[in-house]
């Protein structure tokens, strides 16, 4: 099929890659030139782990187009947008301005057959909405809602075999059509029987924005046990092993510590108690304040205890921060809560150093007066404390014994509850865990 990928961020420039990895004939089209230079030269424009390979492969094929004029989404059957929804300033309700714009540049050159395929996380009602700027446009082309699941670290793996599909299609002959060509688009993933729901479009947004704010409900809930656990001198990760035995419950996404970020959960569950409160349902997701709350309040709490552990003051302290990206194997730090910390620890006196293996050009870009070290022993040299925040595999499998080396004193901060405490302490370290005595 020939399909256009409108928006090639974090979500586009993978979607792009594997369509025509899977065969399809695709052009991604984006507003930033530098990013549409790099992937038109098969480089990715962020880390992703295996994307610069499929990038490569699929351009080999010569399936794969990238360029910044959407007059070269002409041809294509299947337009996919999938540019940002981001929160809007001083507001919780997301920004909708780049998804309208993306179809209004659209709009001049959709065929009567086109399918526009909407995959950006939006609150429900949107599609409804751009449907309808559609049919007044009186271009003859359809919408469908396909919204998406990949976590970023497995993007590619998640595009190529998906754990679900969902269609949100409108209603008869028109909604068949869409559902036929999607499944032409997803042949693949449909032949290896991924699951698929075909509903309606209300339906395919609330999807993505439900199972993101049960994800972060799950999160919440845990490290509000932490809190329990601090105060109570209980050990929030037996408590997480033990109650995720239970099959109803489940181990994945109960690991306490300092929270959930990155450029999804935190403002898709606030752009969704924001459009509930708009339903005049507020009262129905109104916890989602509190599990946005307790999620913000754990950063808080790493600080004070590297402000507690130093004993009252970081003031010019060299505390050291392993981790800056949102979660390990990515180089996204929107909202991220390691560069949180990094940020507060400055913002009190500490001489931080910063490291991380692949985040550390974002976080320069917005936080300069950070110190940052690309090599994990720099940082480490001389630390009075160090800090965890970001569980990358070679944090996670530091020496105690060859790291005490290196610093000044034998402080840890783990604020992922990765590090094994027993280890630790027998190497001499002060180690403090997130909910644990
Ligand atoms: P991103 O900021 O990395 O990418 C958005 C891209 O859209 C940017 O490159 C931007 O330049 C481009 N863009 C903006 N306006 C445009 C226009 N009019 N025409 C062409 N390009 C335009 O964001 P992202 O992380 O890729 O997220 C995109 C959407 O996907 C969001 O709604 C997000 O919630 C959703 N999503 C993201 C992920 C993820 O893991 N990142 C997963 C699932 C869903």
């Amino acid at each position: 099929m020939r399909i256009s990928v409108i928006g090639c961020g974090y979500l586009g420039a993978v979607t792009a890659a594997c369509l025509a990895q899977l065969g399809h004939e695709v052009v991604g089209v984006d507003v930033d030139a530098a990013k549409i230079e790099l992937l038109a030269g098969a480089r990715a424009p962020f880390f992703e782990p295996g994307l610069d390979e499929i990038l490569g492969s699929a351009t080999q094929t010569g399936r794969l187009r990238f360029s910044t004029d959407i007059a070269d989404v002409e041809g294509a059957a299947v337009h996919v947008i999938a540019v940002g929804t981001p929160q809007r300033k001083g507001e919780n309700a997301a920004d909708l301005s780049y998804v309208d714009a993306a179809l209004e540049a659209l709009l001049p050159h959709l065929g009567p057959d086109d399918l526009v395929v909407g995959k950006s996380t939006v609150p429900v009602g949107t599609a409804a909405r751009l449907a309808a700027r559609l049919d007044e446009a009186g271009c003859g082309a359809t919408l469908a809602w396909n919204p998406e699941f990949l976590r970023e670290g497995y993007a590619v793996r998640d595009t190529i075999s998906p754990d679900r599909l969902v269609y949100g299609v409108a209603a008869g002959e028109e909604g068949v059509r869409a559902a036929k060509l999607l499944d032409e688009v997803f042949a693949e993933a449909l032949a290896h029987d991924t699951p698929l729901i075909v509903t309606d479009y209300a339906t395919a947004e609330l999807v993505k924005v439900s199972a993101n704010a049960f994800l972060a409900t799950k999160i919440s809930f845990i490290n509000a046990m932490a809190e329990i656990a601090e105060a109570a001198g209980a050990d929030v990760t037996a408590l997480a092993d033990a109650i995720g035995h239970d099959t109803r419950i489940g181990r994945r996404f109960l690991n306490a510590g300092i929270g959930f970020g990155g450029g999804c959960l935190p403002k898709d569950i606030r752009a969704f108690t924001a459009r509930a409160e708009e339903l005049g349902r507020g009262e129905s997701i109104a916890f989602l304040k509190e599990v946005d709350k307790i999620n913000l309040r754990r950063r808080e709490r790493m600080v004070e205890m590297v402000v507690e552990s130093l004993g009252g003051t970081v003031y010019q302290k060299k505390v050291t921060v392993l981790g800056l990206a949102f979660k390990p194997e990515s180089d996204d730090v929107r909202d991220s809560p390691a560069l949180d910390v990094a940020v507060r620890l400055n913002g009190l006196g500490a001489h931080v150093v910063a490291t991380d293996p692949a985040a550390i050009p974002n976080s320069i870009r917005l936080h300069p007066q950070l110190g940052f070290a690309t090599d994990t022993r720099d940082a480490l040299r001389g630390a009075d404390a160090v800090v965890l925040v970001t569980e990358w595999a070679q944090y996670r499998s530091l020496d105690p014994v060859e790291v005490g080396q290196l610093v000044r004193d034998r402080l840890i901060l783990d604020g992922r509850n990765v590090l094994d405490p027993q280890t630790w302490r027998q190497a001499g370290w002060t180690y403090r865990g997130m909910g644990r005595p």
